[in-house]
């Protein structure tokens, strides 16, 4: 075999592995910052940074009850544009229990998202307020997955991980695992997985040694990182074996998403 051929071979064994970015906001203007990202932008962030597929959930909205649906319906009109690339996960208010009840039924029974992202700071609730076990449970019937912003004082990590254990089922990715002993969380609910969007690389490498790369999902938070700012990231920490940090660029996540039921969400 020549070197060129091998080297083509590895090329394709590479391809063949999904990069997922598990992170990122369409729609928009955000509430405070104002940002925005539309459906084409994120796919050509996706394409400079060779990524094959992101993860799109809508950013923080001055009307968290009829804001969060029409940026739901955007989402999911998003994938339909682009359904080999985006997977979409709605957004509501645990704060208006019976809303947030209805908004993720529609999430995903009509709309076919994949899954929830949770805002306990943007939205002012804690993992104990008492409309979240109702939301959650809608959740788990529906075979969703949770993203949960973390790294702030609205979502400590012992009562990240009490949440956790009470709905072993979902799966409950926490964005950002820095300020915080998220590492703790993951040890003791073996339903927790580890975001790594903005999070610097030394912890990244603390998390693996501690819980193994298996439980951690790359996300770079576009439009606020780039996603091809995150990938290098990954690429570059040292010292992890390659299969690691393809679990971690793409493969975790795609596994979860191949374990939901949601046809959308199949990872060809
Ligand atoms: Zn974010």
């Amino acid at each position: 075999m020549t070197s060129g051929s091998r080297k083509s071979e590895v090329g394709d064994i590479l391809r063949s592995l999904p990069l997922i970015d598990g992170h990122n906001h369409v729609g928009g203007p955000d509430l405070i910052d104002h940002k925005a990202q539309s459906a084409a932008e994120i796919v050509r962030g996706l394409d400079v940074a060779g990524v094959n597929k992101a993860v799109i959930f809508p950013f923080n909205n001055p009307d968290p009850t009829e804001g969060f649906k029409s940026a739901n319906n955007y989402i999911a009109e998003a994938v339909a544009d682009f359904p080999s690339r985006l997977i979409g996960f709605g957004r509501v208010d645990p704060t208006d229990p019976a809303g947030a009840v209805r908004e993720v039924e529609r999430i995903g029974a009509d709309l076919n998202l994949a899954g929830l992202k949770l805002h306990p700071r943007a939205q002012k609730f804690m993992p104990d307020h008492p409309g979240l076990p109702a939301v959650l449970k809608k959740v788990s019937e529906l075979d969703l997955i949770v993203v949960f912003d973390s790294g702030s004082a609205y979502a400590p990590w012992p009562e990240m991980s009490e949440l956790a254990n009470k709905f072993p089922d979902i799966p409950m990715i926490m964005a950002h695992m820095r300020q915080g002993d998220y590492i703790s969380a993951a040890k003791s609910a073996p339903n927790i997985y580890l975001g790594t969007a903005k999070v610097p690389p030394e912890l990244i490498l603390k998390a693996v040694k501690e819980i193994g790369a298996l439980r951690i999902i790359s996300g770079s938070d576009s439009p606020y990182v780039s996603i091809e700012t995150e990938v290098i990231k990954i690429r570059s920490l040292n010292g992890l074996y390659g299969s690691d940090k393809s679990n971690i660029l793409g493969l975790n996540m795609a596994r979860i998403l191949r374990d939901r039921n949601s046809a959308q969400t199949r990872v060809s």
